[in-house]
């Protein structure tokens, strides 16, 4: 079972592998900053207490852009860890608009551990889109991205109220912004 120890270890190894990476928002924030969030959204508004979730909250994209495979993080983490940040992993040889519809088409597929750490990263990438969007990003970009979100998140209700009543406020916002 893993424990406290085994989630800073996450942590660490996270932070190692994303340590060349920044978020694509015009202030280029540390990537590490992203799973970091969605990790503490889950533990501190979803009441999320279980750690292999958070675990992979904090590892979800490091198979996706860190080239980390699943066998490390089956031998580092565990196998429910490695099988919850490969639920919520895209299949990168696909092109990116199929990507983003299978996103929608999986959701409601999803484990519910990796259903709260989707809706998590949503909120994560939803706020940074709209308090911090990339800089070449036009309007009608940002309103699509959101609007896609919402539609993934339609998939993955039903598991953690106050998390979606989050995403739902962090929605509002956006499209109060963005009309
Ligand atoms: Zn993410």
């Amino acid at each position: 079972m893993n424990t406290l120890n085994n989630l800073l270890h996450a942590a660490s190894f996270s932070a190692q592998k994303h340590k060349h990476q920044r978020r694509k928002g015009e202030h280029g924030e540390p990537y590490i900053n992203h799973p970091l969030e969605v990790a503490n959204l889950l533990a501190n508004i979803g009441g999320v207490q279980d750690i292999d979730v958070l675990m992979a909250a904090i590892l979800h994209d490091t198979v996706e852009d860190c080239g980390v495979t699943s066998d490390e993080l089956r031998l580092l983490f565990g196998d429910a860890v490695a099988g919850y940040v490969l639920e919520v992993t895209d299949d990168k040889s696909l092109p990116k608009a199929e990507r983003k519809r299978l996103q929608i088409e999986h959701a409601p597929h999803l484990s519910p551990g990796a259903k709260v750490i989707k809706l998590a990263d949503k909120i994560s990438n939803i706020n940074d889109v709209t308090n911090n969007p990339p800089a070449n990003w036009d309007l009608e970009r940002r309103r699509a991205y959101i609007e896609w979100g919402f539609a993934v998140v339609a998939g993955l209700r039903g598991v953690n109220e106050p998390l979606e009543s989050h995403f739902d406020l962090s929605v509002a916002k956006a499209r109060a912004l963005f009309g």
